[in-house]
């Protein structure tokens, strides 16, 4: 599917965009950007929106807007017979038959081969904050995720690094972290809002024996920050380097 890469209508005031399968989540991203918009999901670096349909895959934006279940208003698949479905139309409000959209979501291509797409976008926020915590142990920081969700903190990201990860971030770019468990967040919003979050949670982890907690606002600081978990499957290699990866979700 690799050559089916166009973009065929954005609807702005609609928040929704119909692509062809083999348009990448980063170049979509690429060309919502002027509009104000994005699709937020950010699974592999390299995934396409067919692939990710037909893994109904996730992101570290899950805890906010969903996985790909949630976020594919309808599509167009090629089934085993030549026949062409089309599971949907593009109103939001729509509940007639079965739920066919979600039924190839995830059929990794054994249903039919997903030949159009139509995504639902979200607004770009104004502003957003990347934290970081340690914890004395992963008990520790899911209590505090947990905590989060509970107090009604809309969290935009939250992920968990154990101390081995950190370890291997550590020997991968020659960092010296502290090698305990560690949760990451972002908040966003208005810049107010986001702070206000950030300062609620950093109270919260402070209840659960968290300690070190940092976050950054300027855009580079944040990029170096979150570059850490980003970059957690390439530091996984540093640890064992005879070994290869086999991708999980
Ligand atoms: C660094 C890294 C981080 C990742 N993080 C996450 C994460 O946070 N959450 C998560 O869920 N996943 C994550 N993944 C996995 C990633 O989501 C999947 O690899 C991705 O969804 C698959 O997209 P793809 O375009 O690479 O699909 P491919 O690997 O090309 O295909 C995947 C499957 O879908 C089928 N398929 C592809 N296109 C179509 C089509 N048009 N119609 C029907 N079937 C089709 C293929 O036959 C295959 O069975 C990560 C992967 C990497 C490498």
């Amino acid at each position: 599917m690799s050559s089916m890469k166009k973009i065929k209508s954005l609807h702005v005031e609609d928040m929704d965009v119909v692509v062809e399968p083999g348009v990448g989540w980063i170049e979509l991203n690429e060309y919502l950007k002027p509009h104000g918009l994005f699709f937020p999901l950010d699974p592999g670096p390299g995934a396409t929106i067919g692939g990710m349909c037909a893994t109904r895959c996730s992101g570290s934006l899950a805890v906010r807007y969903g996985t790909m279940r949630d976020n594919v208003i309808n599509l167009q698949a090629v089934l085993p017979d030549g026949d062409v479905v089309k599971t949907g139309s593009r109103a939001r409000k729509s509940a007639a038959g079965y739920d066919l959209t979600r039924l190839i979501i995830g059929s990794e291509g054994t249903l039919g081969v997903i030949t159009e797409v139509t995504l639902r976008l979200q607004k770009l926020p104004s502003h957003s904050v990347v934290a970081m915590c340690n914890f004395q142990t992963v008990k520790d920081a899911a209590d505090v995720a947990i905590a989060t969700m509970h107090s009604g903190i809309q969290v935009s990201r939250v992920e968990l690094l154990d101390e081995v990860q950190i370890r291997a971030i550590n020997m991968a770019n020659g960092k010296s972290l502290p090698e305990v468990p560690t949760l990451m967040f972002e908040f966003i919003g208005t810049e107010a809002y986001a702070l206000e979050q950030t300062l609620l949670v950093q109270k919260i982890a402070a209840e659960h024996h968290g300690s070190d907690f940092i976050f950054v606002e300027e855009p580079n600081a944040k990029e170096e920050l979150w570059k850490i978990r980003k970059e957690a499957l390439w530091a996984g290699f540093a640890m064992k380097p005879d070994h290869e990866a086999m991708i999980t979700v």
